[in-house]
């Protein structure tokens, strides 16, 4: 049996038409068709922008302070036009100049459905995760004194992953997170 889990209402990025799909994907696909999907390869690069423009414009939501989005997010809620295609990003270059090679596109908003160009800055791979680290901290239910403590916890070796999260109110993968070091990290407990 086919298990789809997400329904998509998309706008396809060669002919615009609005197709609903569903799919297993957490993120739309890029075209309605094959025939589209033919079509699109033939297009040069200006051409695939000028239509991932006009798909842009039928999503954009443009108002005072951050804009809103009524097409599809991916998986972590960034405002996306298909698949792989983020909606930040292009309304960078239709707004400034092309991105680029291998830079970034940052908010200064914690907001990932907007892409008001006030409030989006570029930025190296290291201001990227420099930003994440932050945001994430931010978003973080722990404080750093709790880390502390969660630390000291794990160093002891007394209590399971479990016996630790369910005092702290969080996951289990939270704690073995900060016990592999893969968050939290920057915070040491004194020798
Ligand atoms: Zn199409
Ligand atoms: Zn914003």
């Amino acid at each position: 049996m086919k298990n789809y889990s997400y329904i998509h209402i998309f706008n396809c990025l060669n002919c615009a038409k609005e197709k609903c799909t569903k799919t297993k994907q957490k993120t739309p696909a890029k075209y309605c068709s094959r025939i589209c999907v033919g079509i699109a390869s033939r297009k040069t690069k200006e051409e695939k922008f000028q239509t991932k423009k006009i798909t842009y414009e039928k999503n954009v939501i443009r108002k005072e302070g951050c804009w809103d989005w009524k097409g599809a997010l991916n998986y972590k809620g960034y405002a996306v036009l298909a698949h792989g295609i983020k909606a930040y990003r292009l309304s960078w270059e239709i707004h400034n100049e092309p991105i680029p090679e291998g830079m970034h596109v940052l908010h200064k908003c914690d907001n990932r459905k907007c892409t008001n160009p006030d409030h989006l800055f570029l930025g190296t791979n290291a201001d990227n995760l420099a930003d994440m680290q932050k945001k994430g901290r931010r978003a973080s239910k722990l404080k750093e004194a709790q880390v502390k403590q969660i630390k000291i916890l794990l160093k002891e070796n007394d209590f399971s992953y479990t016996k630790i999260a369910q005092k702290f109110g969080v996951g289990r993968k939270c704690i073995s997170a900060i016990h592999q070091e893969k968050t939290w990290k920057h915070v040491k407990l004194c020798p």
